[in-house]
């Protein structure tokens, strides 16, 4: 986009600009609306129940869709707005937006000009706020399945028919992910955190003290590497046939939100009714977490890879399990009347 945006005239940029906001924006919000709409008359279908979560999830990933991806970009004219609303370690933002010559800085000051940049910013931290509080009282869940309106929102939309090979030709309709295709995704999730961080630290180092630890032109080739391969590519290749959340294992903006929800209480409590070990709440796991050993033995499931989405909750036949926080456990006993434990 940006090279063509560089040589074209302005009446091509235009048409450019134009083609850009239909495609990514306008078709990417109607057809992720459509699959909403799709998901939830198969979940009613297949299951005969939605709760209540599920629901609240749906409407919440539409709003953000359709207000972040359609009607602001289509305001302000500026279609990569997404960049503003990635969560800490996705992105070098805060660090490298303020450095002429950055790629980030080259780009968007051509789109949306210095003011835009600032704009870009400050949306920037206000976002990182509302993402890292909510995760406090509410879990992941806050973010990975009511907010995000990268791979969140589109597994929620499609993740019923996903992956398009199934995993277990015994149970077919199994989410759970194949254990050495797991083994690889854990690998990426180290290497995510990893270099997300070492970016951080050369972009703060230059942004901090002007010291270049890594000339600026390898660490601009190293972001669109990371971008185009792992979280482009490879995002689409492993959504279609590995799990609609198959990015989610090694996203480091989820990993980082994992453990804030576990220092926060999150997890599946288990034992409000008795266990029949019918194994649903591992089939539909898009995060492959064993569920029901756990409730089997009274446990709570605490994991941070869990994503919140509550489906294992809604598909439990006995209503044996339930998603919580030390907030939320807090809130329901005040409402309940009963002592917190
Ligand atoms: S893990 Fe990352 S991509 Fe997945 S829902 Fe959470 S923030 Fe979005
Ligand atoms: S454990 Fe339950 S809430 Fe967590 S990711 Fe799996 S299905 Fe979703
Ligand atoms: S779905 Fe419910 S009853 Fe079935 S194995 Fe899981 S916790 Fe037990």
């Amino acid at each position: 986009m940006g090279v063509v945006r560089k040589n074209a005239s302005p009446e091509v940029k235009e048409i450019i600009e134009w083609i850009f906001i239909i495609f990514e924006n306008g078709i990417r919000s109607i057809t992720t609306i459509i699959g909403f709409y799709l998901t939830i008359r198969y979940v009613k279908i297949s299951r005969g129940k939605i709760s209540r979560f599920r629901l609240i999830s749906f409407a919440s990933f539409s709003i953000s869709f359709l207000f972040l991806y359609l009607i602001l970009p289509f305001i302000l004219r500026f279609t990569e707005f997404y960049v503003a609303l990635m969560p800490f370690p996705w992105a070098s933002l805060p660090f490298q937006a303020p450095i002429t010559g950055s790629h980030l800085t080259v780009s968007l000051t051509k789109i949306v000009g210095w003011n835009g940049v600032v704009t870009t910013l400050c949306v920037f931290y206000i976002y990182q706020l509302i993402v890292f509080v909510g995760t406090i009282f509410l879990g992941r869940r806050w973010q990975c399945s009511m907010l995000c309106t990268f791979v969140g929102a589109h597994a929620e939309a499609f993740g019923e028919a996903l992956p398009l090979i199934p995993h277990n030709k015994e149970r077919p309709r199994s989410k759970v992910v194949n254990p050495k295709v797991r083994t690889v995704l854990f690998v990426f999730q180290i290497f995510m955190i990893v270099i997300c961080l070492a970016m951080m630290v050369a972009w703060g180092i230059y942004f901090f003290t002007g010291t270049v630890i890594i000339p600026v032109k390898i660490l601009i080739a190293i972001e669109r590497m990371k971008y185009l391969f792992f979280e482009l590519y490879l995002m689409i290749f492993f959504m279609l046939f590995v799990g609609a959340r198959a990015y989610c294992y090694y996203c480091p903006a989820g990993t980082l939100l994992g453990v804030i929800g576990r220092i926060a209480g999150q997890q599946i409590t288990t034992g409000l009714t008795k266990c029949n070990s019918c194994g649903l709440c591992n089939d539909v796991c898009k995060m492959s977490i064993d569920i029901m050993s756990k409730a089997r033995a009274g446990e709570s499931v605490r994991s941070i890879n869990c994503v919140g989405c509550g489906i294992c909750v809604e598909t439990c036949p006995t209503g044996n399990l339930q998603f919580t926080t030390s907030f939320l456990t807090k809130y329901r006993n005040r409402k309940t009347g009963f002592p917190a434990t």
